[in-house]
């Protein structure tokens, strides 16, 4: 059965250099290698579940540049509606990264487009509530996230917020998220405890399921009945996390809106995430359905 998935999130142009070590403050260091390649988290998460098979809804605003138009194609070429992507006037917005030889980045993103998304505009409703799931991020305003929650929830589509970048949030947004997706930062700040169980245990007092992404340690997901599932991540050789979390979360509403229970819709997440962590860049890192069974087949 395909389930449809819509995002409401942002749209970004990641902007990628290349280097041995990440240079410190007041530091020039000569990088390697320069790209362009769609991105933002909105971006991201639609296309990891387009390309994993779900049907999808993007939600979002890009500029009148050349990026734009880019972000706006190749969200088409992997078949996501992009009914609900506002072309405003000004520029896209970008995410400078910096991404050194260990696969570990940094990233500076200048929202410019994504913060004309602060509410909800003629039709969103209509295609948020013709989904399963709908996908949300903090990179757009606030105003615009709850508007799209609340949409969500009257409509009775399950609501995931990956809470990134981190920020706190308030309860009347949280009283309408289902599922959490936050990674073991992420999870700290808003939960006020280092330890991923005991961080879990006080974010399950807020939303009903959670899930924490842990990086190369896998994922650890709760509810409310007192199911706990722990998932190690497949043992992969990382070039490039970028968007790994992205990846994770549009599995894992691809697969939940599938049917697929939860141990077996994480295990599914972590293989496309192990996937796109073995390949530079965002949008271009994502793995197809057949990739992500695969490398499942491959028995890990
Ligand atoms: P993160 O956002 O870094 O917590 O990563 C999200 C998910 O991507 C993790 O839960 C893992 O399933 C996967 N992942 C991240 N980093 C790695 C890695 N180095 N090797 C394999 N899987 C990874």
């Amino acid at each position: 059965m395909t389930t449809t998935v819509a995002v409401f999130g942002s749209c970004n142009m990641d902007l990628v250099a290349y280097v041995g070590t990440a240079p410190k403050r007041g530091e020039t260091v000569l990088g390697r290698e320069f790209h362009t390649v769609p991105g933002g988290k909105g971006a991201n998460q639609a296309l990891a579940a387009a390309k994993a098979g779900a049907a999808v809804r993007m939600i979002g605003a890009v500029g009148e540049d050349d990026f734009g138009a880019e972000i706006r194609a190749v969200l088409q070429k992997s078949g996501v509606d992009v009914r609900g992507l506002r072309t405003v006037p000004g520029r896209s917005g970008t995410a400078h990264i910096v991404v050194d030889d260990e696969g570990g980045n940094s990233i500076v993103v200048v929202p410019a487009a994504n913060a004309a998304l602060d509410a909800l505009a003629d039709g969103d409703e209509d295609l948020i509530a013709g989904a399963d799931s709908l996908l949300l991020q903090l990179e757009n305003p606030f105003s615009g996230v709850a508007a799209a929650a609340a949409a969500g929830r009257r409509n009775g589509v399950r609501v995931v917020l990956t809470p990134a970048p981190a920020a706190p949030l308030s309860a009347d947004l949280l009283s309408k998220v289902d599922l959490l997706v936050p990674n073991e930062h992420e999870a700290a700040v808003l939960a006020g405890a280092e330890d991923p169980h005991r961080a879990l245990a006080a974010l399950l007092e807020l939303v009903p399921e959670v899930v924490i992404t842990l990086g190369a340690r896998g994922s650890l997901y709760g509810d409310r009945t007192g199911t706990w599932v722990e998932v190690p991540s497949f043992p992969v050789d990382a070039v490039d996390t970028t968007a790994a979390g992205d990846t994770f979360v549009g599995v894992l509403a691809t697969a939940l809106g599938e049917g697929a229970e939860v141990p077996e819709a994480m295990r599914l997440a972590s293989a496309g995430a192990a996937v796109s962590v073995q390949r530079a860049g965002a949008s271009s890192s994502m793995p197809t359905r057949a990739e992500i069974s695969a490398l499942l087949a491959a028995g890990h």
